[in-house]
């Protein structure tokens, strides 16, 4: 029997909360198949180790998570640690070390999930994004000059390299072709001269090799106007790493809530371990009190299995969330619902066990 060794990094605030219930579910699927099972491992990183040790992992911490076969991560993030430091020190490092340049998003609006927009049909909103993960506007690039001077000035540079931007976008060619979706291209080449044109450029160059695909290109601006006027225009986007980060969450925003929300994070060549997990972040104001809703580490966990060669499990469980949404009866109360945390992560294993 197969065995994938799976890093998990429960992080912060609600992070613990949400992962137990994703291993619980893929623990299941695990016993259920038969043909596979999974090994965990527990890594004690976030901003508690941080206060700690003043780091948010060890020197050695990318070296320990090489060979996993994935990463499972929930949250980081605390009041007591600068933002910069949680996502910049951990999450990005990972990122980047691990060559994960392709951040996938699903914004779909499952059946049954809330939608704050009046006059869209559920099937209007299915859209997956492709967001640059790699580089881009998050590359950490830029000075400080005149530091605490009147003349004071900071930079920040935007990091684009063909290379990085046309794996990316071949990335999504390969999925609008495989999908038979079109393909969207959102940037800001009227106002970023350089970066953006150049992205542009790229679009252009690699779509050649892609006839059969119908794209379609917007600017940022006009593109979040769309995603909530009529999100019924896109199917799959790619787009640069700060635009991408944005409209997700305008994107979970439009799809049930960030308590829906999950991203996966690939280095689509399998070299170095992909990482899954909700995009939301620790909440302390509802951590501890079993109200945190593990619908988003499920369908990133969904995704691990959809990236591990079980595709067919990943359907199974977006199937089951769904099945959640419509029936009403075990739901958190972010979305109208008394249940609770592991209250949700029970029901979720007894539908699976149903399936049997
Ligand atoms: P961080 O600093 O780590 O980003 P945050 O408080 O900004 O933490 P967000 O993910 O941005 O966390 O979430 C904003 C708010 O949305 C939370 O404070 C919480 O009330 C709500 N929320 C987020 N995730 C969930 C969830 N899984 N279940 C229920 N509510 C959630
Ligand atoms: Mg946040």
């Amino acid at each position: 029997m197969h065995t994938y060794n799976i890093a998990v990094i429960a992080g912060d605030g609600i992070g613990p909360e949400v992962l137990a219930e994703g291993v619980k579910v893929l623990k299941e699927v695990a016993a259920l198949d038969g043909t596979f099972q999974f090994s965990f491992t527990h890594f004690p990183w976030s901003s508690a180790y941080y206060l700690k040790t003043g780091k948010m992992m060890p020197d050695d911490g990318i070296d320990q998570l090489r060979p996993f076969d994935a990463i499972f991560l929930g949250a980081v993030g605390s009041p007591d640690v600068p933002n910069s430091v949680t996502s910049r020190d951990l999450l990005i490092r990972i990122r980047h070390d691990f060559d994960q340049y392709i951040n996938l998003r699903p914004v779909k609006l499952l059946k049954g999930a809330p939608c704050p927009l009046a006059d869209v049909k559920r099937e209007d909103i299915d859209m997956t994004f492709v967001r640059e993960n790699s580089e881009g506007e998050y590359a950490g690039s830029g000075a400080w000059l005149y530091k605490d001077q009147p003349n004071e000035v900071v930079i920040q540079n935007g990091v684009f390299s063909r290379k990085g931007c046309e794996r990316v976008i071949r990335y999504a060619y390969e999925l609008a072709r495989k999908e038979h979706k079109t393909l969207t291209n959102i940037s800001k080449g009227n106002a970023l001269n350089y970066s953006m044109v150049f992205w542009d450029q790229i679009f252009a160059e690699v779509g050649k090799e892609y006839p059969d695909v119908k794209t379609y290109s917007l600017l940022v601006d006009a593109a979040s106007m769309f995603m909530v006027k009529n999100p019924k225009r896109f199917q799959i986007i790619v787009t640069s790493n700060l635009f991408g980060d944005i409209l997700t969450d305008l994107g979970a925003a439009i799809a049930g809530g960030m308590g829906l929300a999950a991203g996966a994070n690939l280095n689509p060549e399998k070299k170095f371990p992909s990482m899954f997990e909700p995009i939301h972040g620790s909440a302390p104001d509802i951590a501890g009190q079993g109200k945190a809703n593990p619908l988003a580490t499920v369908w990133s966990a969904s995704q691990m299995l959809d990236f591990l060669g079980y595709p067919q499990w990943g359907k199974k469980l977006i199937a089951i969330i769904e099945d959640l949404l419509v029936e009403k009866k075990v739901l958190t109360p972010d979305l109208g619902g008394t249940a609770t945390t592991s209250q949700v992560g029970d029901e979720v294993v007894r539908k699976l066990e149903e399936t049997k």
